[in-house]
């Protein structure tokens, strides 16, 4: 199914596993900006180190390199089917930068899902991943700040996002499972009330 979905959500709240999963159901490729950064710093590319400076802090990539990166990867084949943008956009002026790369190249978002959790559970599952991945940016400091970060900057989208008729809602509390039904669900009610 030709798709065009955006995730968002704190830090935490298991959009990378909900992403894949929703992904691999709709056949459509997930697009983590994130884990587009990570990838380069482990291939140790000068973008790699340049996102590396900023992500090893909780700080946000500038927008002008994470603009240019999604504008070149959605511009790829496999992304002309449809896809899922996950940690993108994340901030209002992101938003208008989406919003162009969309008229450029003649097509429309369909949803922005919210994966929602409360900050003392996201910061619980971080810690929790911290041990098993090794995520430079897992650190209590580090973690707080992203979620201090996404309630300042990224928050907003949501109420941006609402009033443009595209979001739904979905509780991240729960198994991978439970979330995962969930979105599914709600993906497909949208989807379908629209049609
Ligand atoms: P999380 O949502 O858990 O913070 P991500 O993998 O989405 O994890 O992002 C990790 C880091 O990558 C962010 O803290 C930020 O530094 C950088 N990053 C990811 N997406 C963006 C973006 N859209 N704009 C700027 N920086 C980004």
């Amino acid at each position: 199914m030709s798709v065009r979905l955006i995730l968002v959500g704190p830090p935490g709240a298991g959009k990378g596993t909900q992403a894949k999963l929703l992904c691999y159901s709709l056949g459509i490729p997930a697009i983590s900006t994130g884990e587009i950064f990570r990838a380069h710093a482990a291939a140790g590319d000068e973008l790699g180190k340049l996102a590396d400076s900023y992500t090893s802090k909780g700080e946000l990539v500038p927008d002008e390199v994470t603009n240019r990166m999604v504008t070149e990867r959605l511009a790829e084949p496999d992304a002309a089917g449809g896809f899922l943008l996950d940690g993108y956009p994340r901030n209002p002026a992101q938003v208008g930068a989406l919003d162009g790369i969309f008229a450029e190249l003649g097509i429309e978002l369909d949803a922005v899902v919210e994966i929602g959790a409360d900050d003392e559970s996201a910061i619980a599952r971080l810690l929790g991943r911290a041990s098993e991945q090794g995520r430079k940016d897992d650190t209590e400091g580090v973690i707080r700040h992203r979620i201090e970060l996404y309630h300042a900057q990224t928050e907003p989208l949501i109420t941006l996002y609402r009033e443009r008729g595209k979001l739904i809602e979905v509780d991240g509390m729960g198994t991978i499972d439970d979330v995962a039904v969930r979105v599914r669900e709600a993906l497909g009610s949208f989807l379908d009330a629209r049609a």
